[in-house]
């Protein structure tokens, strides 16, 4: 940050003010943590000078021993971490890890099923904006109108369709995910199974969720999101798919250049700490908290789609309220909590507007809240909702009482 401030003044002023809004606020955007200080060190590290195309041992640079060191240090404790066989460390994102495996598994023009996005699937998951919806045959499915992933319908599209791939997994999506039963599905049409995991990664880790390991052919997942490292993406799979599918080609020089080594050192650092015993308890603390904030919300007359949570996640439908989603996440950024608006089934107003919010747990529970904040936090955005401009104060001092409570990065 000196350096910075003493080369950058301008640049040094926007970063302080980010530092002082994380402070400031309770963050409930369900795909964003606060990774360690050891993580961030790692990223902001001297490894981002190098250059080191290709994989361990066999580089197209010189000067790469210690980067290997590097590289095979977040490749063997990710392994152990998924209990996987092969793993690519080097995907610079969720999305260019999902793109590798699209352009390693088909070819353009190849059927594959994944969930819509306006039902809670990702952008890479075929929409027709992205990569996945322009370059291959789409085929959506969602959920039923309890809020939950209909397995029948599922296989019903699948027997239709007859897809290369099915895409298991979610953004936005708050209950267990069966991979075993999208194995199936995907075995009697012939498809490829990929899961991606981004969301629930952490909890995977931890064993608080169904590991898609040993049933997906592939599986992808970000960093930074319940498995609280550097932003950044990875390809597990065991060696024989991979000898299929060769997803180190994929990625390099498929779809990427040299790796950020410097993130990948923060990977590292990242599957340390999820490895340790410490931080099973910490995704038992996330699961907790998205509990105790669901009840708390319950509580005080609102809606979640699904009727409740069984991760870190939750998806509030305010059509009762009276207020759309774009209204309530400015309302509650007024009032320093960060969520963001999100659809909800059947939503009567556009994706811009929406009639929901998506609220997650993952970086308060870092930050240290425990079930009883929860409550406060439901509290105080019941008061938002319901009265803005009679609450605000009162809203903002429960705020305040919980993130005086738990400073960051101090
Ligand atoms: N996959 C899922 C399920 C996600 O939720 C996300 C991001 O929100 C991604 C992939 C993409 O990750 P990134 O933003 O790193 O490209």
């Amino acid at each position: 940050f000196e350096e910075v401030e003493k080369y950058d003044p301008e640049l040094a002023q926007a970063m302080s003010d980010e530092l002082t809004r994380q402070r400031t606020h309770i963050e409930l955007i369900a795909s964003e943590n606060l990774v360690s200080k050891a993580v961030m060190a790692a990223m902001g590290s001297v490894l981002t000078n190098k250059y080191a195309e290709g994989y361990p041992g066999k580089r197209y640079y010189g000067g790469c021993e210690y980067v290997d060191v590097v590289e095979e240090l977040a490749r063997e404790r990710a392994k152990k971490l998924f209990g996987c066989e092969y793993v690519n460390v080097q995907p610079h994102s969720g999305a260019q890890a999902n793109m590798a495996v699209f352009f390693a598994v088909l070819n353009p023009g190849d059927t594959f099923m994944g969930m819509s996005l306006d039902m809670g699937g990702h952008l890479t998951h075929g929409s027709p904006v992205n990569m996945s919806g322009k370059y291959f045959h789409a085929v959506p499915y969602g959920i039923n109108a309890d809020g939950f992933i209909d397995y029948d319908e599922v296989r019903r599209i699948a027997l239709e369709c007859k897809p290369k791939m099915i895409v298991a997994g979610a953004s936005a999506y708050a209950r267990k995910i069966d991979f075993k039963r999208f194995r199936e599905i995907a075995d009697e049409v012939g498809a490829v199974l990929m899961v991606d995991m981004a969301h629930i990664a952490g909890l995977v880790a931890a064993g608080l969720h169904e590991s898609p390991i040993p049933y997906a052919h592939v599986t992808t997942t970000t960093t930074h999101k319940t498995l609280r490292g550097p932003r950044g993406g990875m390809i597990m799979c065991s060696n024989e798919v991979n000898k299929k599918y060769n997803f180190n080609k994929a990625i390099f020089p498929g779809i990427q250049g040299g790796p950020l080594m410097h993130v990948i050192a923060g990977k590292a650092v990242c599957f340390k700490e999820a490895l340790d015993p410490s931080f099973k308890l910490y995704a038992q603390g996330i699961i907790d908290n998205a509990q105790a904030l669901a009840s708390g919300l319950m509580n005080r007359g609102f809606e979640l789609v699904s009727g409740g949570t069984d991760n870190h996640l939750m998806l509030v439908n305010l059509i009762n309220k009276g207020v759309t989603g774009k209204q309530a996440e400015k309302m509650l950024d007024a009032a320093n909590i960060t969520c963001n608006k999100n659809t909800v089934p059947n939503d009567p107003q556009s994706a811009f507007t929406t009639s929901g919010i998506r609220l997650g747990t993952a970086a308060v529970t870092t930050r240290g809240f425990n079930t009883a904040d929860m409550d406060v936090v439901a509290q105080a955005i019941s008061l938002v909702i319901d009265d803005m401009e009679k609450n605000k104060e009162e809203a903002m001092a429960l705020v305040k009482s919980l993130t005086d409570k738990y400073p960051l990065y101090e």
